[in-house]
């Protein structure tokens, strides 16, 4: 007997609503910014990734304005027919300038840039060691590519190595991929380490570095200039737009043979229409401002610093996360809703990040910091966080 779509649509509607884990878009008016009205609630919202401030920055909106009247709206087409517009051309120059790499090749967004690279650089019987909090794009880009697939312990790279020993075999290629900040933990992944073994290995390293890009480093470099490493240590580094540049789309920097590889090989890039080319200006304009502006990444790790000193003053969060996603773990779907929909009531919005965005058990409050927030924001915050949450909740008493 078949089942209908539409019933078993039904059923899993139902499954998902009892137990917590409903989700549904807020409708926003106006721009991205801490202080905003959604769902038609005036909010100072925590949870945005546009970490410098830069999506509504009005230098960047003129930039987009200006190429609009230059190129209209829609690129018509895909990069290799005629979509590539001049400043789709300039702008990957200067991202490979911008990352010290050979070139660079742009994506519509993260999602497809992650799945065109796994897809085009492996094959059936070659092997991806992703690390298990990995972002589920890189996930899904191992199911795209139809290689073998290990995942090891979360920032192990001692256990990547184990998997990397296991898999040796001649013909074969291994690729680890990791996230440089993790998306929902904040924290870096151990890459001099995984730099290390994939050269010991023969094997090559791709660092996603969404939330590391124009927030890390001193020139906003990200995870591969914090550390720092080299071009040939990080032979793919994959960054998006859309987050600290406050644009939308992604990018793939490396060498001249992997971006040829990728430009043969990759559907994701070959078979899409390209981003038009008022987000390529605008981008060339924050790309610019992020680099210039470093008093952006100097006031966000100021904030950053205030929020970890008071939320370890309350006996939560993680001390050792220095970037601007502070995760406070509360457990149950249930009580980071709770909490959540408390915080909302006091006109903040945090979101509650539930499974199985996170592992079972680790439903959390996820806050992010912008650069264009204020002190005197992040204080409000945590003075809520310090009413509202059950005294039971912290990992240790507060300390007066
Ligand atoms: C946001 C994100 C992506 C996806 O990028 P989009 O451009 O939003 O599709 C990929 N990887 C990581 C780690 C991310 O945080």
């Amino acid at each position: 007997m078949t089942v209908s779509i539409e019933q078993r649509l039904r059923e899993r509607l139902g499954a998902a609503r009892a137990a917590g884990r409903w989700r549904a878009p807020r409708t926003l008016e106006g721009p991205q910014s801490p202080e905003q009205v959604i769902d038609g609630r005036r909010v100072v919202a925590f949870c945005s990734n546009d970490y410098l401030g830069l999506a509504a920055d009005r230098r960047v909106v003129a930039a987009a304005r200006a190429a609009l009247e230059d190129y209209g709206m829609g690129a018509g087409a895909a990069h290799l027919v005629n979509g590539h517009t001049r400043v789709h051309a300039e702008l990957e120059d200067d991202l490979a300038e911008f990352t010290g790499r050979e070139r660079a090749l742009l994506f519509s967004t993260g999602y497809m840039a992650n799945l065109g690279v796994l897809q085009a650089l492996l094959g059936r019987h070659d092997t991806v060691l992703e690390d298990r909090l990995n972002h589920a794009s890189l996930i899904d880009a191992s199911r795209l590519a139809g290689c073998r697939t290990r995942r090891y312990r979360h920032g192990d790279a001692e256990h990547a190595g184990a998997m990397l020993e296991a898999t040796a075999a001649r013909q074969h290629s291994r690729l680890i991929v990791t996230d440089g900040v993790f998306s929902m933990d904040g924290d870096h992944a151990p890459l001099p380490a995984l730099a290390a073994l994939a050269q010991r290995h023969g094997a090559w390293l791709m660092v996603d570095d969404a939330h590391g890009l124009g927030v890390l480093g001193e020139g906003g470099g990200g995870s591969c200039e914090h550390f720092p490493l080299t071009p040939s240590e990080v032979p793919v580094l994959m960054g998006t737009l859309g987050k600290a540049f406050g644009t939308a789309g992604a990018f793939v920097a490396g060498s001249r043979t992997l971006i040829e590889g990728l430009t043969q090989f990759s559907r994701t890039y070959i078979y899409t229409t390209a981003m038009p080319a008022a987000v390529a200006a605008a981008t060339r304009q924050s790309l610019a401002i992020a680099q210039r502006e470093s008093w952006r990444r100097a006031h966000l790790g100021s904030l950053v610093g205030r929020l970890r000193q008071g939320l370890t003053q309350l006996g939560l969060g993680d001390p050792g996360v220095v970037s601007p996603i502070q995760s406070v773990i509360l457990g149950t779907s249930r009580l980071a809703t709770a909490m959540a929909d408390a915080l909302l009531e006091q006109g903040l919005l945090v979101p509650a990040i539930r499974p199985p965005t996170v592992p079972e058990g680790s439903a959390r409050l996820r806050i992010t910091l912008s650069a264009a927030h204020t002190e005197t924001q992040v204080d409000r915050l945590l003075d809520a966080i310090d009413r509202l949450l059950p005294r039971d909740r912290r990992a240790h008493p507060a300390a007066c």
